[in-house]
């Protein structure tokens, strides 16, 4: 039985006649990593595993929530001090009031839904959970809120209601999500464009290491200044930038004196990642997967030896990847754990997943995971 056909039946066992059926995605990022924050572009597009949610409005203020894959039920107010205690239930409530503060409407509904993201892999089910009741609730009240600002209501969510410091990307991906296509976005401007990605003869294969090194969030804000000042050091020659995304990489050499060897590497890599976004984009333009592998390769060169914030188990990943002659290669995320991204030809397929599993388990003493995914449509009402 499909996602929404069991999430049918248990929403008519539950709450009687059936309602309206939503759906959103989770997103992968093909390259673009620590750019964001240096006013960089990133480059992600919806995936083929989301969450599915079925909603009616019950003439009541309350809403009811049943989470099918907690087996869950919740049911809370619209107010502020009406927080749920479960936490797959303050992604929910957020969104009701994140939308409220914007000026939408919203009143008691009943919900049951299910997903098919893998919780904490990288793939942001968070932003497909919020960005499927953001959608949902601006079409069923109809509100008319933008969907850019149904983006930003996640992102609020994640920060006023689960403790989540997130930037808009995941949440971005999810909303404006569409099969055969990547979102080059600015973060800061929130500026993006389509690009086509339709790989033929090839696959994209996750192989999550399943560790996280607690390094993560320490490491995330000294890469942060080491941006900083390399970019201060820049502005002094050339007073028009304002972060790294403005700098040539001839312009870092003129400073390479005045700054650190550390601030230097760092902006090294990400000036470089920079131009390997657009080298991407003109790739796809023409078709050249090729190009598009090997980018990424770079992109794991620079996070590894440059930006170092890759770890044993990623490069592990990467390097078997690079013997089997797979195309694309590189750990995606912030780094020190979670997965590695691959563009595989159709024919490497299964002996690549074999052997990853079977070496990295050798090598590490657990399994890897593995997830296809299909760049797919986001947020919509199905
Ligand atoms: P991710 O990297 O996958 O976004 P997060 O920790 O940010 O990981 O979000 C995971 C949380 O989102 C879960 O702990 C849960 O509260 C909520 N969530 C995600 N998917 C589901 C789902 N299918 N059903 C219920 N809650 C979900
Ligand atoms: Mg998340």
């Amino acid at each position: 039985m499909d996602m929404q056909t069991k999430i049918h039946e248990k929403f008519v066992s539950l709450y009687g006649e059936g309602g309206a059926a939503y759906a959103s995605a989770g997103r992968i990022n093909l390259i673009g990593e620590h750019t964001d924050y240096n006013g960089g572009f990133v480059f992600p597009g919806a995936i083929d595993k989301g969450i599915v949610a079925e909603i009616k409005l019950n003439g009541t203020d309350k809403v009811r929530a049943y989470s099918l894959d907690y087996d869950e039920e919740c049911t809370f107010g619209l107010n502020e001090e009406d927080k749920p205690a479960k936490a797959w239930a303050c992604y929910v409530f957020g969104v009701c009031r994140e939308t409220i503060k914007r000026g939408g409407k919203v009143e008691g509904f009943d919900t049951v839904f299910a997903g098919d993201v893998p919780l904490g892999a990288g793939l942001s089910s968070s932003a497909a959970l919020e960005s499927c009741f953001a959608f949902a609730i601006n079409d069923l009240f109809k509100n008319g809120i933008e969907l850019a600002e149904l983006a930003k209501i996640g992102q609020s969510t994640e920060h006023n209601y689960c403790g989540v410091n997130c930037g808009i990307m995941d949440q971005f991906a999810s909303c404006f999500g569409k099969a055969g296509n990547l979102i080059r976005l600015n973060c800061a401007t929130l500026e993006y464009k389509y690009f086509p990605f339709n790989p033929k003869g090839y696959r994209l294969v996750l192989v999550d290491s399943c560790v996280k090194h607690e390094l993560a969030s320490s490491a995330y804000n000294f890469r942060r200044q080491s941006c900083e000042r390399a970019a201060a050091a820049i502005k002094k020659n050339h007073p028009e930038i304002e972060t790294l995304s403005d700098c040539k990489r001839i312009w870092l050499e003129e400073v390479r004196g005045e700054i650190s060897g550390e601030d230097f590497i760092r902006a090294e890599y990400v000036i470089g990642e920079m131009q390997r976004v657009l080298d991407v984009c003109d790739a796809l333009e023409r078709d050249d997967y090729e190009t598009v592998g090997e980018m990424m390769y770079q992109t794991h060169f620079g996070m590894s030896k440059l930006y170092e914030v890759s770890c044993e188990e990623l490069d592990f990943l990467n390097k078997l990847a690079r013997k089997m002659d797979v195309t694309g290669s590189r750990v995606m995320g912030g780094g020190f754990g979670g997965c590695t991204i691959n563009l595989v030809k159709d024919e490497l397929y299964a002996p690549f997943v074999e052997a990853a599993k079977k070496e990295f388990t050798a090598k590490f003493g657990h399994a890897p995971k593995v997830y296809d995914v299909v760049i797919s449509d986001g947020a919509r009402k199905l």
